[in-house]
């Protein structure tokens, strides 16, 4: 089975776009009204995108999430950011009930800036017990390019780490866009957000404190794996502990989007710590002039490598399961 970790509902209806909108300007005044999508338009959105993009590249189940960069948890109050990510929870949690076999749920977090992130416990809860959830998107910087929270090493986080453990569900990693104009978002921001907390991670003791928590950084792992003996040397230098002991606890995606970004990965990280992703539909939307495939098609790099059959499982398959606990009983009940 090739299980891709990393997907977005970035085909979904306008009405979605548009409902946001009125609740942007509605802020500061209540805002009740529902979202009214049908069935239809979201099997119209998703057969045209995602599923003919599985059954044309060959993956057979995404784990699935909200629009990364539309998490947007600057905007308004710790009450705008719920109603918009229990609203957009939803509108998963349909997709995932109307193709079960294609998409797995993985929910967002009610995030704001300054704003404790203990409140965002009960709608994590509400997504894995309720809705069955196998994991969720963490902000590192929920003021969106300004960095304005604390390091997540910080215990400031601690009460959302011990409810994760408590669930055992993992965190991926991920910012939302930028409003600061010096970082491009999915150039800049996301790399940076990805580089920043492995970077936290060495300097910490949180899996020192929580040697259950899981993490996935997407996208390769930012700047990591291609700067490893400068983090190993930085770690060194610091009387920290070698920043292979952190690689229990964490997995970086397939989401390079070229052949040597992932031999580079795979060869620095070994296989058990690289899990398959191709954050389709969005990042990177174009096709490559010089090989003709999607950037984000992501199943031949892998395909290519020189490895053992059994390694590449653990990258399509293996490393899934190890960092998503309840993907198995997930995908059985199917
Ligand atoms: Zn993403």
């Amino acid at each position: 089975m090739i299980i891709d970790v990393h997907g977005h509902y970035t085909t979904a209806p306008a009405e979605l776009r548009a409902w946001r909108q009125r609740q942007i300007a509605a802020i500061g005044s209540p805002f009740n009204e529902p979202l009214t999508i049908s069935d239809d338009q979201l099997r119209q959105t998703l057969e045209a995108g995602q599923i003919k993009l599985q059954r044309d590249r060959g993956t057979d189940v995404t784990l699935f999430s909200p629009t990364a960069g539309g998490m947007e948890h600057h905007v308004g109050t710790f009450e705008t950011s719920l109603q918009w990510s229990r609203t957009v929870n939803d509108l998963i949690y349909r997709v995932c009930t109307l193709y079960p076999e294609n998409f797995i749920p993985v929910c967002q977090l009610p995030q704001s800036p300054g704003v404790d992130p203990a409140t965002c416990i009960e709608e994590l809860e509400r997504c894995v017990n309720q809705l069955g959830f196998v994991g969720c998107n963490l902000n590192p910087d929920p003021s969106d390019g300004y960095w304005t929270d604390p390091p997540m090493t910080n215990r400031y986080w601690y009460p959302l780490y011990e409810k994760l453990v408590e669930l055992d569900v993992p965190a991926m990693i991920h910012v939302s866009g930028s409003c600061n104009p010096n970082f491009h978002g999915t150039g800049a921001h996301y790399i940076n957000g990805d580089t920043t907390f492995f970077m936290q991670l060495i300097l910490a003791d949180l899996l020192k404190d929580f040697p259950a928590l899981k993490f996935i950084i997407p996208h390769g792992g930012g700047a990591v794996p291609y700067h490893w003996g400068r983090y190993r040397g930085i770690a060194q230098d610091a009387g920290r502990p070698a920043p292979e002991e952190l690689m229990r606890n964490v997995w970086f995606d397939t989401c390079v989007y070229h052949q040597k970004g992932v031999e580079t990965l795979v060869e620095v990280m070994g296989p058990d710590n690289v899990i398959f992703a191709s954050e389709m539909i969005g990042a990177v939307r174009g096709v490559d002039a010089r090989t003709g495939r999607y950037f984000d098609d992501t199943k031949p790099y892998v395909d290519a490598l020189n490895l053992s059959e059994a390694d590449r499982g653990t990258i399509f398959e293996g490393n899934a399961f190890k960092a998503y606990p309840r993907l198995a009983k997930k995908l059985a009940r199917q």
